[in-house]
């Protein structure tokens, strides 16, 4: 395969850490990845019963994809069948890396299993060869001098170490560019990680935002410092989408003393995005950082049918992988629903940036406007303090077609009278009337009273005692 690359020492006042492929004309990036396209299918074809029946249901060759476009005619992969091929093969083989499944590259070359983070259901599993393992490497550390990180600078890793790639690869990311990791974790506590900060002197975080506002929270009583005084400079946050959303940015960026917040996500695969700092003080999406190893198409949730990849379309996110040998994707439905934006960014990167809007799984469609919890999230969350900011959405039956009006359970703040709720209610429908084009029904209850969540938050409550409207 081709486009292994070896760390470079690079001047470290240089843009970018790549900048024949971040700044590359679309064109020729387009050119590029046809190229490796064609190859990848050959390969995919020749090393995967799997995906030679995926051709085979198509009914074409790999030789028949001539344009980027083509690719359409393949059938897509999904999860689901991606768990049930990685079931299958533990079976039949007794390991997930079976001929039958995505793995390409025989079982020696393996050399990293990742996976994500499990949110539903049984764990899918990515294979990594060296050769991928350097890609993954090579395409976060774009992403790590883009923000400004050079050798030199401290990085705490204050992920779950055992969150695969939030864990050992991602120590392996931060050093291939020359920075240096401290991967103390968040499994020995918060106390622990505090301690590491004052020994360490790190200038930068990596952490899920929610870690992050709590770090702020704890840091005085636990080391009788305020969090802004720890000398943070970058916060990086994955695995959550708080990163994009602007009050959680504000809200990490003056905690930790005006540090600049950074916002990641993928990394176990070939598909990797991250922000820059265009524009400054907001958030601009995610660049794709491996568009010249990850083809992106986009798609309707529902009817599956491809949209074209313009400036503000939202879709149904699918990936192939360019040039890659362990598991490459082919056509997969990822199931995370982003907007996209393909202009040049102002920072000098070309390719798309996108932002996430959601799982489409989560995805509910209110008199034919589709909204997200996210994006339910982010309007609430601009009432705080007359609001604590946690709220559930409350469903008579699953979704995704809810009856209208969309009922949601508040708390509301502290500080708030119980008598203005009326008011803020009105101005709060205002808004989501004008941002989110729904009209939502409130049920309003005292702060501390919905319970908080360790782990990843479900927002959506089944409930059909609301059907018959406002509870008191
Ligand atoms: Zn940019």
């Amino acid at each position: 395969m081709e486009g292994r690359r070896r760390p470079v020492l690079q001047a470290s006042n240089r843009r970018y850490w790549n900048h024949k492929i971040e700044t590359m004309p679309e064109d020729e990036l387009k050119a590029l990845q046809l190229r490796k396209l064609k190859k990848q299918l050959i390969y995919n074809c020749e090393h995967s019963l799997f995906y030679r029946g995926k051709f085979k249901e198509g009914g074409l060759t790999p030789e028949d994809v001539k344009t980027l476009d083509d690719i359409r005619r393949i059938p897509f992969t999904t999860k689901d069948e991606h768990r049930r091929i990685q079931e299958e093969s533990i079976r039949e083989f007794g390991h997930p890396y079976g001929p039958t499944t995505i793995t390409c590259a025989p079982i020696e070359k393996i050399v990293r299993i990742n996976s994500t983070s499990g949110t539903t259901g049984m764990p899918t599993l990515y294979t990594l060869t060296q050769h991928d393992v350097d890609i993954v490497n090579e395409v976060h550390a774009r992403s790590f001098w883009m923000a400004g990180i050079r050798p030199g600078h401290v990085i705490l890793q204050a992920m779950s170490l055992s969150m695969f790639v939030g864990g050992l690869p991602l120590s392996q990311m931060i050093m291939h560019m020359g920075a240096c990791v401290v991967p103390i974790g968040v499994e020995g506590g918060t106390r622990r990680v505090l301690d590491f900060i004052r020994l360490t002197s790190p200038v930068a975080i990596f952490a899920t935002p929610s870690f992050g506002q709590y770090l702020i929270e704890q840091s005085p009583q636990l080391i009788g410092k305020e969090a802004r005084e720890l000398g943070i400079k970058w916060f990086f946050t994955a695995a959550e989408p708080g990163g994009g959303n602007p009050e959680v940015r504000k809200l990490l960026s003056e905690g930790f003393g005006g540090a600049k917040i950074f916002d990641h996500t993928g990394g176990g695969h070939t598909f990797h995005a991250a922000s820059c700092e265009e524009p400054p003080e907001t958030y601009g999406g995610m660049h794709l950082m491996s568009g010249d190893h990850c083809l992106v198409e986009l798609i309707d949730p529902k009817t599956k049918k491809n949209i074209g990849i313009e400036d503000g379309a939202m879709g149904e996110l699918v990936m192939t992988s360019l040039d890659w040998e362990g598991g490459p994707f082919m056509r997969y439905v990822y199931g995370d629903i982003v907007q996209v934006f393909p202009e040049p960014c102002p920072c000098g990167r070309t390719g798309m940036r996108l932002k996430i809007i959601g799982r489409a799984d989560d995805m509910l469609i209110v008199k034919g406007v589709n909204v997200y919890p996210e994006a339910i999230k982010k309007e609430i969350l601009r009432f705080r303090p007359e609001v604590t900011g946690f709220f559930r959405i409350l469903l008579d039956k699953p979704g995704p077609l809810v009856t209208p009006p969309l009922k949601l359970k508040v708390e509301y703040g502290s500080i708030l009278e119980e008598t203005s709720l009326a008011s803020l209610e009105e101005r709060m429908i205002k808004e989501f009337k004008g941002n989110l084009r729904i009209s939502p029904r409130f049920i309003w209850v005292p702060p501390d009273s919905i319970p908080r969540e360790t782990k990843k938050t479900k927002y959506i409550e089944l409930d059909s005692s609301f059907s018959d409207g406002r509870k008191p």
